[in-house]
């Protein structure tokens, strides 16, 4: 992304604040239970939507319950039990190898450090994020998905386009308090009022979002 207006960290602690407040129901979009549900179901959910990722899971997660109970399924098994969602095949491998790790290294407890979190494999820093804060209550960071690209440039909050920097940019712009739900918050705005064609004249941050890259809105 070239160009665009970054805001002030002011501007952006303000508009991070009111955009809190106006989404306060906004909240982790995937079903689970236990911290390896979350961990399968964070998988299954590359390129699919949450809602196909829902309606599979509690099938899932009543027939495997443990990081063993995926370590040693079948990977035609497992492929077939997910078939619904798109790459079924490479994620029933990925989550049998991942849970081998977990399995094998943390005696099927899902580590709750993002230093361990990022060690295993299919695991990266959004996953480890999310896991930290839905399942640990432990918030170091904020999960950058494809929503949190998309509007952390549109608003002016970060310019980059690497992940890695667009969270250390926006923790060095937003309170540490809105951390925790500030992914969803995010989404939750995609989804209401910050589409394709933004409706910027309902928005509670217009007057301070730059609005990069919008060449249409209501
Ligand atoms: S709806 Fe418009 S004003 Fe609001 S955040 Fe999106 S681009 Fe900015």
């Amino acid at each position: 992304m070239a160009g665009g207006k970054l805001l002030s960290e002011k501007q952006s602690a303000e508009l991070a604040t009111r955009l809190s407040a106006a989404y306060k129901e906004a909240h982790y979009y995937l079903n689970f239970k236990t911290p390896i549900d979350l961990v399968v179901a964070a998988i299954i959910s590359a390129q699919t939507r949450d809602e196909t990722v829902n309606r599979l899971t509690p099938a899932l997660f009543a027939k495997y319950k443990t990081a063993k109970d995926y370590a040693n399924a079948k990977p035609d098994t497992l492929t077939n039990d997910i078939k619904s969602v798109s790459f079924a095949g490479n994620k029933a491998k990925n989550i049998i190898s991942t849970c081998k790790a977990i399995a094998e290294k943390y005696n099927g407890k899902v580590p709750d450090t993002m230093e361990e979190l990022v060690e295993l494999p299919g695991i990266g820093r959004k996953t480890a994020n999310t896991i930290l804060i839905n399942a640990y209550g432990k918030i170091e960071g904020i999960p950058v998905d494809t929503w949190v690209i998309k509007l952390s440039y549109r608003l002016g909050l970060s310019l980059n386009t690497n992940p890695d920097k667009i969270e250390v940019d926006l923790k060095s712009r937003i309170p540490e308090r809105l951390w925790g739900k500030f992914a969803y918050v995010l989404k939750t705005h995609g989804k209401t009022l910050c589409k394709d064609v933004p409706i910027c004249s309902k928005c509670p941050v217009n007057g301070i979002c730059p609005k990069n890259g919008v060449t249409k809105r209501e």
